[in-house]
């Protein structure tokens, strides 16, 4: 009986609506995108990119610890030894596809140099460009190099 008394006085409705009238009068809380953006953690990891030293030169030591712990497959590395005797990449390809964002690429190199920048809005155009090679990942970084650096110092994993 209680339960018909409720349904024919539109009772669930009627809360429903009691919800929606008290947010008439509160602070609107929608985030207008794009002009507007949610806080952004010095964590967020996103578009990855590859770090050099104030010298210029290239941080990456081609160890493959990165592509060795990626559960994607998504890191391709390939390095040979200069003439100086130090080892660099002579290819470091990630495949955006195949990435999951899980960070431990950046947390597995010993050397700080592969990194996941704050940045999320972006898109490819062409087939295979979703694969970044190394010049796009080393233009990335040092685009943003300053803003990656400022991340790590607030960062206590990095201190
Ligand atoms: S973030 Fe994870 S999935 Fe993406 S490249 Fe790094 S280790 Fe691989
Ligand atoms: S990015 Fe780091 S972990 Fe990956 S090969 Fe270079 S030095 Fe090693």
């Amino acid at each position: 009986m209680k339960h018909f008394i409720k349904s024919f006085a539109l009772w669930e409705l009627l809360k429903g609506l009691r919800v929606t009238g008290k947010k008439l009068t509160t602070k609107k809380i929608t985030v207008q995108y794009p002009e507007e953006k949610t806080p952004q953690s010095p964590r967020f990891r996103g578009l990855h990119a590859l770090r050099r030293y104030p010298s210029g030169e290239e941080r990456c030591i081609g160890c493959k610890l990165c592509e060795a712990v990626c559960p994607a497959l998504a890191i391709t590395i390939d390095s040979a030894e200069r003439e100086d005797g130090t080892r660099r990449t002579t290819r470091y390809d990630i495949d955006l596809f195949k990435c999951i964002y899980c960070g431990f690429c950046e947390e597995a190199c010993p050397v700080d140099a592969i990194v996941e920048t704050r940045i999320f809005e972006y898109h490819f155009e062409e087939r295979g460009t979703q694969i970044m090679r190394k010049q796009d990942l080393l233009a990335v970084g040092d685009k943003y190099e300053q803003q990656i650096a400022e991340d790590r110092m607030t960062d206590a994993r990095y201190r």
